[in-house]
C-alpha cells in the first residue's frame, strides 16, 4: 500500500521532465538493489518503494493521472498545517514563536476529512456519506514561548487560537431557517466523488455536501452553508512550574465545540522557553551569575544574591575567590515533581575599566608592593 507522494520517494520535482525522473530512478535503484544490499531489510523495502513510484511516475499517462489527483487535494491530510493561529492575548507574557505559532489540525472532526483517502486509493473502496452522529470538535496544537522565569515558577499565559468550530446559526447543518435537506445532487447522496479510474480510483469527499450526502434547499448564511466556521477562542493557560522546552500539556476539552452533542476538542501546547540573559538551567539547579569587583573578590566579603522568586540569600566570598567559582545555595532552585533543585551562583570578577586618580595610585602601590611592572 503506497502511502507517500511519489514525488518524494523519488525526491524529484513535481515539474520533474520523465528524463529527470528515469535518471533518478536508476540512480536510486542501483544504490538501493537488493542484489547490493543483501539482507538488508531497510534497502529492500527503500528499493520496493523506489520501484512502486516509478511504476507511476515513469509511465506518461499514469503520471498524469496521478498528477491530477494531487492536484485535486487527495494528499492534503499529510501536508496539512495552518500558518498562524496561537497569539497571545492582550497583556500577554507569553509570545507566539516566530509571530505566529504553528497551529496543525491534528483531528479535522467533522469537517471535511480526508483523512483516509489513502487506504481507498489502490483498493477503490467506497465510503459511505460521513457519519451523521456525535462527533469530537477540532482539536488544535500549537507552540506556546514562554519567558524563562514563568517556565521555572509556572504561571498563567493568556493565549488566543482559532478554531474551527460548529456554525452557532445552523448547528452545523448548513441549512438557512426552514430550508430543507435534499440529496445532494453531485454525489447523489453517496457523500463521496470519485475520479481518477483503473488502479488510481479514489473517493474523495464531496465537495457541495462535505460528505454529508445532503444539502440543504438553502444555505445558512452565517456559514455559507458549510456548517462550521473559524473562531477566535481565548484561553488561560496554566504553565506548570519547571516545564522545559518541548515539554506539553493536553487540555481536553478546551478545543473546538463538539459536533451534534460530541465531546470538544483539545488544545495541545507544547512549551518553548525563552533564553534569558542573567538566568540559565542545568536539570533542576538554576545558575546565576554575580558580578563582583577585584577588591571583593581578592579580600572575601558577602555579598547579595536576589533569586528568581525575589527573595535575598547572602553568600560569604573567601578571600582570593576565582571568577567562574560556584556557590550552591540548597533548595532554591526549580521545583519538579516534589523535587527541588539548587542555586549556583557563579562569581564573575569584573575588572574596571576606569579608575579615579586614588584608585589608581593606589592599584599602582599595590603592584609594586608585588614586584609587579606595569
Ligand atoms: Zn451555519
Ligand atoms: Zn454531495
Amino acid at each position: 500500500m503506497a502511502q507517500k507522494d511519489f514525488y518524494a520517494v523519488l525526491g524529484v520535482s513535481a515539474s520533474a521532465t520523465a528524463d529527470e525522473i528515469k535518471k533518478q530512478y536508476r540512480r536510486l535503484a542501483k544504490q538501493y538493489h537488493p542484489d547490493t544490499n543483501k539482507g538488508d531489510a531497510k534497502s529492500a523495502d527503500r528499493f520496493k518503494e523506489i520501484s512502486e513510484a516509478y511504476n507511476v511516475l515513469g509511465d506518461a499517462e499514469k503520471r498524469k493521472q496521478y498528477d491530477e489527483m494531487r492536484r485535486l487535494g487527495a494528499f492534503d491530510p499529510f501536508t496539512r498545517s495552518r500558518p498562524g493561529g496561537a497569539r497571545p492575548g492582550a497583556g500577554s507574557a507569553g509570545r507566539a514563536q516566530t509571530g505566529g505559532a504553528r497551529v496543525e489540525d491534528i483531528d479535522i472532526g467533522g469537517f471535511g476529512g480526508l483523512g483516509d483517502l489513502f487506504s481507498s486509493m489502490f483498493g477503490g473502496g467506497a465510503r459511505g456519506p460521513r457519519p451523521s452522529g456525535p462527533e469530537k470538535g477540532q482539536s488544535v496544537e500549537t507552540t506556546l514561548e514562554v519567558p524563562f522565569r514563568v517556565a521555572v515558577l509556572g504561571g498563567k499565559v493568556p493565549i488566543e487560537l482559532e478554531v474551527n468550530e460548529e456554525c452557532g446559526t445552523c448547528g452545523g447543518s448548513g441549512a438557512a431557517k426552514g430550508a430543507r435537506l435534499q440529496t445532494c445532487p453531485e454525489c447523489s447522496g453517496r457523500g463521496t466523488i470519485s475520479f481518477g479510474q483503473g488502479s488510481f480510483a479514489v473517493n474523495r469527499p464531496c465537495p457541495l455536501c462535505l460528505g454529508k450526502g445532503q444539502v440543504p434547499t438553502e444555505k445558512c448564511a452565517a456559514c455559507n452553508g458549510a456548517g462550521a466556521s473559524r473562531s477566535h477562542k481565548k484561553v488561560l493557560i496554566t504553565v506548570p512550574e519547571g516545564i522545559e522546552s518541548g515539554s506539553k500539556i493536553r487540555l481536553k476539552g478546551q478545543g473546538g465545540r463538539g459536533v451534534r452533542g460530541g465531546p470538544n476538542g483539545d488544545i495541545l501546547i507544547t512549551f518553548q522557553v525563552r533564553e534569558d540573559a542573567e538566568w540559565e538551567r542545568d536539570g533542576l539547579d538554576l545558575i546565576v551569575r554575580a558580578p563582583v569587583n577585584i577588591a571583593q573578590a581578592t579580600l572575601g566579603s558577602r555579598i547579595s544574591v536576589v533569586t528568581l522568586d525575589e527573595k535575598r540569600v547572602t553568600i560569604t566570598l573567601p578571600k582570593g575567590t576565582p571568577s567562574g567559582k560556584r556557590f550552591r545555595v540548597r533548595g532554591q532552585g526549580i521545583t519538579k515533581d516534589k523535587q527541588k533543585g539548587d542555586l549556583l551562583v557563579e562569581i564573575q570578577v569584573v575588572v574596571p575599566e576606569t579608575l579615579t586618580a586614588e584608585q589608581e595610585k593606589l592599584m599602582k602601590q599595590f603592584a609594586a608592593a608585588g614586584g609587579l611592572e606595569y
